[in-house]
């Protein structure tokens, strides 16, 4: 805590379902006298009392600025982000202010993070375990890093046979990024390479589609979307009662066999 007992927590709501918001995070919010975040993450926390502090989801570093000027002033700050705070998310932004413009007033500000449960974690639970061996994630938004780094990934991640989980696939001003990205990893994967591409999982409107490479088209995507694709090893697996599910085995077997 600061000298003047402000304090600054970065804080993600989990991916939807408020069941998923761990108890750390709700206690940090219950005892923050200001929230500062994107306003549809605020809505989801509001709570009576607090003073909020809305924006739009491209003013990260401004966001974590007013964020750490409240808490230098004494105020209980959370900062909140949607699933984990540290993945495509508000904790790195705040790390990145104190490192790059700080301010002196900034100095004795204490930081924590909460985790939380991050999209991919929802969306795979959802499918069944499609993440259960080696895998990794890729935001496919190219906004803040440029897209031969992004190809680049995808190429050695698909050669790796990772399991991969896309954040921010597609937008309206990002149309065109998950087609390419499937494209690519159709030269490495099998068409029938299972794809689950989990759409506002636990929210009113979820919808969770299990397809293959081969099938799997970026309308069924949109940016509340998690895009989930499997490693060779991965299958899918139709059970008597009629469920089906997509999971990677732990044992690695070269080539799914
Ligand atoms: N910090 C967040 C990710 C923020 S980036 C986390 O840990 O989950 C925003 C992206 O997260 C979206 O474009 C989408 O890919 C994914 N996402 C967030 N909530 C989701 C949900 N309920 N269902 C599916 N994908 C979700």
């Amino acid at each position: 805590m600061s000298a003047r007992g402000g304090w600054l927590a970065v804080v993600g709501t989990g991916p939807g379902d408020p069941a998923w918001m761990t108890p750390e995070t709700a206690a940090i919010l219950a005892e923050a006298t200001d929230l500062v975040g994107y306003k549809p993450y605020l809505d989801r926390v509001a709570s009576a009392g607090q003073t909020y502090h809305a924006s739009d989801n491209r003013e990260e570093m401004d966001r974590a600025g007013l964020a750490l000027d409240l808490a230098a002033e004494g105020r209980r700050v959370a900062v909140v982000s949607g699933g984990d705070p540290g993945v495509f998310a508000m904790a790195a932004a705040v790390w990145e202010a104190l490192e790059i413009a700080p301010h002196a007033r900034w100095g004795s500000v204490t930081v924590t993070v909460a985790p939380g449960v991050s999209a991919m974690q929802a969306v795979a639970a959802r499918a069944g375990a499609p993440l259960g061996n080696d895998f990794c994630a890729i935001s496919l938004s190219d906004n803040l890093k440029p897209w031969p780094v992004i190809l680049k990934r995808l190429r050695l991640a698909a050669e790796a046979d990772f399991a991969m989980a896309f954040y921010n696939p597609i937008s309206r001003a990002r149309p065109w990024q998950l087609g390419e990205a499937l494209a690519l990893l159709r030269e490495w994967r099998a068409a029938e390479t299972p794809v689950v591409i989990g759409t506002a999982v636990g929210r009113a409107d979820e919808e969770v589609t299990l397809t293959t490479l081969a099938e799997a088209d970026p309308t069924m995507a949109d940016m509340r979307s998690l895009v989930i694709v499997g490693a060779s090893t991965t299958r899918l697996l139709r059970r008597p009662n009629g469920q089906a599910i997509v999971y990677t085995p732990r044992f690695y077997r070269e080539g799914g066999e």
